[in-house]
């Protein structure tokens, strides 16, 4: 998966390597090549319009930094924006407070549930819980079966309707089982539920049933990565007719061109928690989306180059964002971007901050952020329209909310987030009235 992708981005990346300096030519030209690039991997087209919109006006932006070549730079920017699309933060799974936890998996027949649910236990399992799995797909035949033989190569109990019990109620054997769960000190129940070749009416009625009768800590919606363009669709429909908290991406080792990957977060907000990856039950693991992104852009060694190449934070790099942070309140959030992934990057914020001019005055903001806080504020700024990103005064209540999904947090989150940036460009423009730095910042003073 994802061959050609890889290839013929590493072809744009090829190509503007022998360049020293990056034409506005060079870079529509490198644009339309991604663009070709994604729609032909199958990547849903509102998806590539925002991720090739959001790579230009970052290449074309304030971003340039000095210690990178054109490719790089574009390599770079490619790569933070896949991670962005990818969900950017690794999303984990949710354990109830008061066990069991119920994890109800939904999606098409052939999406890969079943074979799922044995994965998902195996996993679970080697970490010590004590999953069980439950039958309420009736519908398939040899389902039950099915999920029994998964649920015995990974080694945990099926909840399943004795054979001519007679019981055909999926709903009534899905609740049953988290009495039975509780009674046999079950960690962890995972629900298979019947899918339907197509989306159909009284699959999501029944998936619908279920969910209410379990009252589930996690939906998963499991997608076929194969099945290109429709994942998107299939998604929305799932998402309207049943609700999920995360999607599973499964058949990411079949040949298919991988688009529903690239697609399925952005549209429908919610994050890619883990991908299956063949037959085996061990062909599974948690989505990192950071790692999924070095792996379509198959260049992991020069992605390391490039941070460790950031990272000599060069005089004249300094020099540039003084005059932007003293300056005439041209700081704008792509910048308060810009500087905190510096910062982060760079280790130990204690130990940085001297290095960065400007930056000891906000300390004090610095401190309580952690990496989830940092990654948060990149997906939320990265949600952010470019105009929304210029001039954060736009950002009304119902963009508050587009952007809150967009980037999967809360209002609270993006409120927080403008709120500092208001705060620290306020801060900056005192120290540059007080210390008297002009539109020249401290390099002329
Ligand atoms: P369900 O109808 O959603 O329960 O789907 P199944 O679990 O029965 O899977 C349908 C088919 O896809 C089976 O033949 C599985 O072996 C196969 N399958 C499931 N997951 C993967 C995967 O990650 N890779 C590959 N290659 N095949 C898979």
């Amino acid at each position: 998966m994802f061959d050609t992708l890889s290839d013929r981005l590493s072809a744009v990346f090829t190509s503007l390597r022998s360049k020293g300096r990056l034409t506005d030519a060079d870079l529509d030209k490198s644009m339309r090549e991604i663009r070709v690039a994604l729609l032909e991997a199958d990547v849903a087209l509102t998806v590539v319009k925002a991720f090739t919109q959001s790579v230009k006006n970052r290449a074309r932006g304030s971003e340039v930094h000095q210690a990178l070549n054109p490719a790089q730079q574009i390599i770079k920017i490619v790569n933070e924006e896949l991670i962005g699309i990818l969900g950017g933060e690794t999303r984990r799974l949710r354990f109830a407070k008061n066990p069991p936890t119920v994890i109800l998996l939904a999606g098409l027949q052939g999406a890969g549930k079943t074979t799922l649910a044995g994965k998902l236990a195996l996993w679970l399992r080697k970490q010590g819980h004590t999953p069980m799995l439950v039958a309420a797909d009736l519908q398939r035949p040899n389902a039950v079966q099915q999920l029994q033989v998964v649920g015995q190569r990974a080694g945990v109990e099926v909840f399943a309707p004795e054979p001519g019990s007679g019981v055909g109620d999926p709903v009534k054997v899905a609740r049953d089982s988290i009495e039975f769960a509780k009674r046999q000190q079950h960690d962890i129940v995972v629900v298979d539920t019947a899918g339907r070749l197509g989306i159909d009416a009284d699959m999501m009625a029944q998936a619908a049933a279920i969910r209410d009768a379990v009252n589930p800590d996690e939906i998963l919606f499991v997608v076929d990565a194969m099945i290109g363009q429709d994942a998107v669709t299939t998604a929305q429909a799932f998402k309207d007719g049943v609700g999920f908290d995360g999607v599973v991406l499964t058949k990411l080792d079949g040949d298919a061109r991988g688009g529903a990957a690239l697609s399925v977060r952005h549209i429908t907000g919610e994050p890619i928690m883990f991908a299956s990856s063949g037959e085996k039950l061990e062909d599974f693991d948690v989505f990192h989306p950071d790692r999924m992104a070095s792996r379509i852009l198959g260049m992991g060694d020069m992605l390391t180059l490039i941070e460790q190449a950031e990272t000599v934070f060069d005089a004249e790099q300094q020099a540039r964002m003084t005059d932007k942070m003293l300056g005439e309140g041209d700081f704008t959030l792509d910048d308060f971007l810009e500087q905190m992934l510096a910062v982060k990057k760079m280790g130990p914020i204690q130990n940085v901050l001297g290095m960065l001019p400007g930056m000891n005055q906000m300390k004090g903001q610095l401190d309580q952020l952690d990496d989830k806080h940092f990654d948060r504020i990149t997906a939320v700024i990265r949600s952010m329209t470019p105009l929304e990103r210029q001039d954060p005064k736009l950002i009304n209540g119902s963009r508050r909310l587009r952007i809150a999904n967009g980037s999967g947090t809360t209002v609270t989150d993006v409120n927080q987030l403008v709120e500092r940036f208001f705060e620290a460009r306020k801060m900056m423009r005192q120290m540059s009235s007080r210390f008297g730095f002009g539109g020249g910042g401290m390099r002329r003073s």
